[in-house]
């Protein structure tokens, strides 16, 4: 049973907050799920946000992991529209090598 793909479902709506407390049980097996829960508001719909830029490098960098990908939305929580939006912008950024595309070598 691949434990990956169960959050499709509430991903689908872009309201984060009728279905919040719908699930919350659920039977301990396995390993637990990988990223901390949080209340998914995405953090650009709150600030009404309607264009990103490649400039804006320091909130892109909220975005990239250290190693330089581009973070899920399930560890974001933005919606798809804006995740779209961060993802356009992190790979302009990098190609204007205002990101890097991967972590520098450290050996
Ligand atoms: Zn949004």
């Amino acid at each position: 049973m691949a434990e990956e793909e169960r959050t499709n479902k509430e991903d689908t709506q872009a309201s984060g907050e009728a279905e919040q407390t719908q699930r919350r049980s659920r039977p301990q097996r396995g390993r637990g799920r990988r990223y901390s829960r949080r209340p998914r508001v995405c953090q650009f719909c709150a600030d009404k946000t309607k264009s990103l830029d490649y400039k804006q490098i320091d909130l892109l960098k909220r975005y990239v992991t250290d190693q330089g990908k581009i973070r899920s939305r399930r560890e974001t929580g933005a919606c798809a529209k804006h995740q779209r939006m961060v993802a356009k912008a992190v790979k302009r950024a990098r190609h204007m090598a205002l990101l890097p595309f991967a972590a520098e070598r450290y050996r």
